[in-house]
């Protein structure tokens, strides 16, 4: 690829915040609110003009693993502000059918929770901005991400780029839960990805929505999720491409877009009950579900994973199948595994946390936690640690963890100190 000179330049300054948060899916949204109710003037900056990430912008409407999907199944493993979302949206009937069955006994008034949940998208976008907002953290939407402001191995700001131009803007700590790891990789991280099929990996997907089915329509066997009179359907998959590369991301949108009502029509042939259905609409973005994985400073493994290990610096508990382990969706044995509190602190740079999708483990260890519930269990964590840090003035990494696992508890999320 040639090369262009780009000159250097003065740009304004758009603020000063103790807290940034890069990108408002659900780890993004979930620290945001963390942040700013512990105190920390915070920013989101979000690309999109909403909230919800994945959940929303790719329609991934089923937010799975609050607790693990097969018996032990007795702990909540996913309480704070993800069970307090979905209170939310459950008192304006924005909860609906997963495609996964379902125990009922949950009382979810008290924030007890099933396994999984189809959400409404729009009604997400609302309560997720709703609690944002209210919880006093600021939003710059249709703002992208572009750079890291860096000294030495501090990172002390980052570089915006939006339709007032390009701005800089300074915080004590940087989140990154862009997922794709975008701050972390441009502050010079060291991180992994599989980018094609050169090793096992999870592929990408469009999905779609559907009206005109019948009102008694199970969505099991079709594997959708039903939330008020749209049922989400998992649509055609993408070429195993490089969603962190822009020309293949455009293939993975061209290749999926061409192929949605074919998608349907051979659903049909299978699904009878689906005769009228028709696509209502798609995400701006195809759902992407892995590309860049930092090197923190511990790195979780499968084998951790299935055995459940603790750790000392819990900051989440995840029981959430591993989808695809060697082929098959490998349930827990136990009531969930701990994610350590290091796996959110990338190797060398310092002043960054990283939450989401995209923190420090293994394949198969990502397979579980890429699930919403502890991807916002992990968000609730990275938000608390980073207010905690600016409060002490230390470094993210430098923070008191019995401090933070009070706190996160205090707040009402589930570190393993209610296992049996
Ligand atoms: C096809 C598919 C099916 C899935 N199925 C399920 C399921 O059934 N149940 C389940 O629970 N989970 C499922 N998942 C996984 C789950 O949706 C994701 O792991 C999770 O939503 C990731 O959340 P996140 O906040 O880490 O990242 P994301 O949701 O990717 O959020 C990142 C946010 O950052 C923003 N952003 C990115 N880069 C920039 C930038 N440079 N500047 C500004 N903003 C930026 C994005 O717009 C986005 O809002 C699925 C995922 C996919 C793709």
């Amino acid at each position: 690829m040639k090369n262009y000179h780009e000159q250097a330049r003065d740009i304004p300054v758009y603020g000063e915040y103790d807290v940034i948060i890069v990108g408002g899916g659900c780890a993004g949204l979930t620290a945001a609110i963390a942040s700013a109710r512990n105190g920390a003037s915070t920013l989101l900056i979000e690309r999109f003009g909403y909230l919800g990430g994945t959940a929303t912008a790719s329609l991934m409407a089923n937010i799975n693993a609050f607790r693990n999907q097969k018996e032990p199944d007795y702990l909540q493993t996913t309480k704070g502000i993800g069970a307090e979302i979905m209170v939310e949206m459950h008192k304006i009937d924005g909860l609906g059918q997963s495609s996964y069955k379902q125990k009922e006994k949950y009382n979810i008034e008290e924030g007890e929770l099933a396994y999984s949940y189809a959400i409404d998208p729009e009604k997400f976008k609302y309560i997720t901005l709703k609690m944002v907002h209210e919880a006093g953290a600021e939003i710059l939407f249709h703002t992208y991400f572009t750079d890291v402001i860096k000294e030495d191995t501090q990172v002390k700001g980052i570089i915006v780029e939006n339709k007032s131009g390009r701005s800089a803007i300074f915080a004590d700590v940087i989140i990154d839960t862009s997922g794709d790891a975008d701050v972390a990789y441009k502050a010079g991280c060291p991180f992994w990805q599989v980018k094609h099929d050169e090793d096992k990996r999870l592929g990408d997907g469009l999905m779609y929505r559907i009206t005109g089915f019948p009102e008694e329509t199970d969505s099991g066997p079709i594997h959708g999720s039903i939330a008020g009179k749209c049922m989400t359907i998992w649509g055609p998959a993408a070429p195993l491409l490089n969603g962190a590369d822009a020309a293949e991301l455009t293939e993975e949108e061209i290749k999926t877009r061409l192929e949605i009502y074919d998608h349907l029509e051979k659903l049909k042939k299978d699904r009878p009950e689906l005769k009228d259905a028709e696509i209502v609409d798609t995400g701006p973005l195809i759902g992407v579900r892995q590309t860049r994985f930092i090197e923190g400073k511990y790195k979780l493994t499968a084998e951790e994973a299935l055995a459940g290990k603790q750790f000392d610096d819990v900051i989440a508990v995840c029981a959430s199948p591993i989808i695809h382990y060697y082929g098959y969706r490998r349930f827990l044995e136990h009531e969930g595994f701990d994610i350590p509190y290091r796996c959110l602190l990338p190797q060398e740079i310092k002043g960054l946390l990283v939450a989401g999708r995209c923190i420090s483990s293994d394949q198969p260890t990502y397979e579980s936690y890429r699930a919403m519930a502890p991807i916002m269990s992990i968000g609730e964590a990275a938000g608390t640690a980073a207010a905690i840090a600016t409060e002490d003035n230390v470094l993210p990494e430098k923070i008191n963890i019995n401090k933070l696992q009070k706190t996160l508890i205090d707040q009402g999320a589930e570190l393993g100190q209610n296992r049996k």
